[in-house]
């Protein structure tokens, strides 16, 4: 059997390295290593996938959300309700920034931000929200977007792990994943469903103006070469990189669908276990499975990745301590038992190997070594 991996970036390589490597060598012969053509390529292909007017490419995840509250001129002081179920990125910009972070629990079965707590949590200073669309299926945007709208608010998606997913409106009509709120931000860091071989991100959005903003902040806040009407900063895409999501880009709905079947797999084996609750499916949302992930339930969680990791299987625990009790960002705001469904997610969830090139025979290694431990 292949060795298994949380993330097998190498067989997956294999099977499009003619294709990538032509597009790596074609910017080395070119050497436009800097906003060259293969940017805006890129940049244009994944205008259209997405069926929105402007992406802008910059050096990864973390700057997309930054650049995007530079850009929507946050000041600080100014409140940002967001999850306390996240990658720590979504809150380390804005505390950077000095906005003030506003933390809200998630929805136990999706993991998502809780649409009733952002409610409460929206005070006078409140500027904007920023649901994140956890391992792969969306935030409840409809519904977001209504609040923001009703409180005049900013709606900024970290749409770091679910580029490709598909949210369906109440009216059955359906957008893209990060289309939604007024910008969207994704990371192609190398283990995202759309990664590159590097660092990368992109910010999306509709709104002309905006995307000028956006453009301009990017690049020193310049707007004519040398003269910086704002403070920016310096944040590309290089060439090489994305010459190689252009090939990707290509093959991200095959990605999927891989990826959902390898869930399927899991979501038989393990359906109606009484120790394990398989991931919601969130009726409003395709799911492009970034993670797929487990809570447990009567038993030593940590005894159970022991036991896999010594069959040689990979399993990870997204996220092990909630935003409001990490050392950096304790606050007298926020105490141990605030937000009761993040703490006992982190808990209890483990998540297991999700890839694109997983086989049958990974498959039921995995499920059989999941059981054998779960059910004895
Ligand atoms: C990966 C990730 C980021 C940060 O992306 P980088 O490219 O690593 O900076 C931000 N938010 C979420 C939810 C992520 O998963």
């Amino acid at each position: 059997m292949k060795k298994i991996q949380m993330v097998d970036l190498h067989s997956q390589y294999l099977n499009i390295k003619t294709e990538i490597d032509k597009g790596i060598q074609d910017v080395i012969d070119s050497c436009a290593f800097i906003n060259g053509p293969a940017v805006k390529n890129f940049q244009e292909g994944l205008e259209k996938y997405l069926g929105i007017k402007h992406v802008i490419p910059c050096a990864n995840g973390t700057d997309a959300l930054q650049v995007s509250m530079m850009a929507l001129g946050l000041q600080p002081g100014d409140e940002v309700i967001t999850t306390s179920f996240t990658f720590i990125a979504t809150a380390e910009v804005i505390a950077l920034l000095k906005l003030t972070p506003v933390l809200v629990d998630v929805d136990p079965g999706t993991f998502n931000i809780d649409l009733k707590a952002i409610e409460r949590a929206i005070t006078p200073k409140t500027k904007a929200i920023v649901p994140v669309h956890l391992f792969g299926q969306c935030a409840p945007m409809e519904e977001i977007m209504a609040l923001a709208k009703k409180h005049n608010l900013f709606v900024l998606e970290d749409n770091c792990q679910a580029i490709g997913s598909d949210y369906i409106f109440n009216s059955g009509s359906q957008k893209k994943a990060g289309t939604i709120g007024h910008i969207g931000c994704t990371s192609f860091f190398p283990s995202k469903n759309l990664g590159c071989y590097g660092d990368g991100g992109a910010i999306f959005t509709n709104d002309d103006e905006l995307a000028k903003q956006l453009r301009v902040i990017v690049n020193h806040g310049m707007v004519v070469r040398y003269h910086h009407d704002v403070i920016g900063v310096n944040s590309r895409l290089d060439s090489i990189q994305a010459a190689i999501l252009h090939v990707k880009l290509g093959h991200l709905d095959e990605y999927a669908a891989k990826r959902r079947a390898a869930a399927d797999f899991y979501d038989k084996a393990f359906a109606n276990n009484p120790r394990l609750t398989t991931p919601v499916r969130y009726a409003k949302s395709t799911h492009v499975f970034h993670q797929y992930t487990l809570v447990t339930r009567d038993f030593n969680r940590q005894a159970l990745i022991d036991q896999l990791l010594a069959k040689e299987i990979p399993a990870m625990i997204y996220y092990p301590v909630p935003l409001h009790l990490q050392k950096a960002y304790l606050d007298p705001r926020y105490k141990p038992g605030d937000f009761p469904v993040t703490e006992a997610l982190s808990e209890s969830v483990f998540s297991l190997p999700m890839h694109t090139e997983l086989d049958d025979e990974q498959l039921k290694h995995i499920v059989t070594s999941v059981l054998e431990f779960v059910n004895r």
